[in-house]
Order: C-alpha cells, then structure tokens, then sequence
C-alpha cells in the first residue's frame, strides 16, 4: 500500500501558539508516527507577506518554528521542512493556478473576509486575494491528499480541490483531490474570549511559555460574568475556561461542569487546574526547545536538507504538469 501524502503548512510569524499546536500541529505529529502517511511540511513564508510585508525577521522566524515544530515532535528525517520561497516550483504552479480560478471565488473566501475584518485591511492586494491559488500549489506540488489545518484552512482546501480538478480536466489526472483533516480542536477561542487564539490579535499561549506565563496569562482571563465569587452558580457554556476543559482536560470536564454550575468550584481554581493541563503537555516541548535552541546551526542544515528534498518532489511534479500541458521541454 502506497503511503498517503500529508502537506500542511504554517506562516513564519515567530513563536507558535498551542491554537496552532491543537488545531494542526498536534495531528501532524500523529500522522508523521502512523506509517500509513508521508508528511511534508512547509514554512509558508510567501504567505506571510499578505499581512506583513516587512521581512526583516522572516529568516528568523522561520528558524524559531521550525524549532516549534520539531520540538513538539516532528522528526525532520520522515517529514521534510522547507520554505516556500526557496522551492520556485510554487511560484510556476501559482502562475498556473491563477488562471482556473475566478476573481469572483476568491472574493467569496471567508478566511479572507475575516481578516480584512480583524486586521482592519483598508485595501485587499491582488497577492492576498490569490493566496488560496498559492496555497492550492504549496498543497498539489507534493500530490497531497491529506491536509491536517484548523477550522479556519477548510475553505482554502476547497478551492484547492476546485482548481485540482479544473486542471486534471483541462490537461489529464496529475493531482489528487486533497481533503482537510480537523483536530480535536480546531478553531481553540483566545485568552480575551474572541473566536481564534491569533498572534495578531495578542490573546495567545505561547508553546514556548513557562508555567508561570500560562498560570498568569489564565489568572488574567474573563470567565462568565454572572459567577462574580465562588458560590455562584456559573455557566460552562459560555466560559472561555471550560471550552480549555474540553481541549486540555477532557477526563474532568463532567465534574468541572457540575461543580462550576453549582457553585461548589470558583473561577480562580478552575482556571489553575486548566493551566496545570496545558502545562503538563508543554513540559516536553519545552524540555526539546531547549536543546534546539542551543544549535541552531543544526536547525538551519536541517532546513537546507528538508528543501533538497522537498524541490526533488516538486519538480517531479511540475514535470508531469508541464507535460500535460504540452509546456515540457523539447525533444529533439
Ligand atoms: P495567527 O493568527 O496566530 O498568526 P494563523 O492562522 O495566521 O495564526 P497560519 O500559519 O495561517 O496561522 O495557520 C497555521 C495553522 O494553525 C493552520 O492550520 C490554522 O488553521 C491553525 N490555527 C491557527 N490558529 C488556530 C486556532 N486558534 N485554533 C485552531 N487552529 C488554529
Ligand atoms: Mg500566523
């Protein structure tokens, strides 16, 4: 049985945070561990550029993740890390890709509108718009069936499956037809209540902090706003802190939810009993940063080793894509 190929990818916008690691990270690692699956997996640095266009930190930030990454548990040496950048094939297929999609779909991506809302983007770039086109070659070059991503990533494996098989009709079967696979959390809320932990909107965990940030970014946290003192009945459902229950201790959600509704648990111990979860599952990450971050020479040839590999990849594909479009090289 041939092993099904896992692509999925992060932007390099420094430090990740365990949205990240819930929503996508975390099911890379357990594909990357199942021999049923081939990971690659790509440091979307193009991708950054459609809400950030200064790249002075770009380099390091794609060092600092790949650190991330590795440190929660993907082995370089099965999974191949490389920058986008660096593999030109994703900007050939792009070129190809923006030429089956319409105007028109892209307008309608609802990853977009939220950012244009979050970031208050005055003026979409025509980069912005068609980085789902982008996205669709970062995903196809590696014939990728499987694209593990949070919540917010569905839309743009849709379009990609729209433009595969535009594609495959116009110029013969060359690409799969990916399909997204979600976590067991994949859209974790924000410290501050809003609807995605973001690195933009400044309401994150990091993977990378100590206990005592995650106790006191948690102390800081809003719970629901009826359960003024313990002792109050509360509500589980609308509290940011329950909905970490569920993701980070799922065993004790039932009592949470009884003992919080009856007042016999308060706020404050109920959010320290979460922060001792979460950090119990940061511990090894952080232990493994450690080492990483003392070599990042190591990190850096681990990264110029992924892309050697990813390219021969890609341009496999690229040449049965040139072929098909009867675009290859001459034979004489
Ligand atoms: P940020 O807004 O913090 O920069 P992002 O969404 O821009 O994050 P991406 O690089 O676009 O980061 O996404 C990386 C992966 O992590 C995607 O699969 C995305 O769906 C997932 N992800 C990001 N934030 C969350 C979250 N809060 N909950 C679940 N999954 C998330
Ligand atoms: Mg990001």
């Amino acid at each position: 049985m041939n092993a099904k190929r896992v692509l999925s990818g992060m932007r390099p916008s420094g430090k990740l945070h365990i949205g990240h690691y819930v929503g996508a990270l975390q099911n890379w690692v357990a594909l990357q561990n199942d021999d049923g699956y081939d990971n690659y997996h790509l440091i979307a640095d193009y991708h950054a550029l459609t809400t950030n266009l200064d790249t002075s930190n770009v380099e390091e930030d794609s060092i600092e993740m790949t650190i991330d990454w590795i440190a929660a548990g993907i082995d370089p040496e099965k999974s191949p890390i490389f920058r986008q950048s660096q593999i030109k094939q994703h900007a050939e297929l792009y070129l190809i890709f923006g030429m089956l999609v319409t105007a028109n779909r892209l307008e309608r991506n609802p990853t977009l509108k939220d950012q244009i809302r979050d970031l208050n983007i005055k003026q979409v770039v025509f980069g912005h718009l068609g980085y789902p086109a982008l996205q669709a070659a970062d995903i196809l070059l590696y014939k990728g069936e499987c694209v593990p991503v949070g919540e917010d990533q569905v839309p743009h494996v849709e379009i990609t499956r729209e433009i595969a098989r535009r594609f495959n009709n116009h110029y013969g079967e060359v690409f799969p037809d990916p399909e997204p696979l979600l976590s067991r959390a994949p859209r974790l809320v924000g410290l501050d209540g809003d609807a995605k932990m973001s690195k933009s909107l400044n309401n994150t965990v990091l993977l990378s902090d100590p206990p005592e940030t995650v106790e006191k970014k948690l102390r800081k946290a809003k719970t629901d706003p009826q359960k003024v003192r313990k002792g109050d009945p509360g509500r589980p459902d609308v509290c940011l802190i329950y909905s970490y229950q569920k993701v980070f201790n799922s065993d004790e959600t039932e009592a949470i939810d009884a003992d919080c509704r009856s007042g016999a648990l308060g706020c404050a111990d109920c959010k320290m009993r979460v922060a001792a979860k979460i950090n119990d599952e940061l511990a090894p990450i952080i232990e493994r940063r450690k080492e990483l971050e003392a070599d990042r020479e190591k990190v850096r040839r681990i990264v110029i080793d992924g892309e050697a590999r990813a390219r021969e990849t890609a341009e496999a594909t690229m040449r049965e894509a040139r072929d098909g479009m009867k675009m290859g090289a001459l034979d004489v």
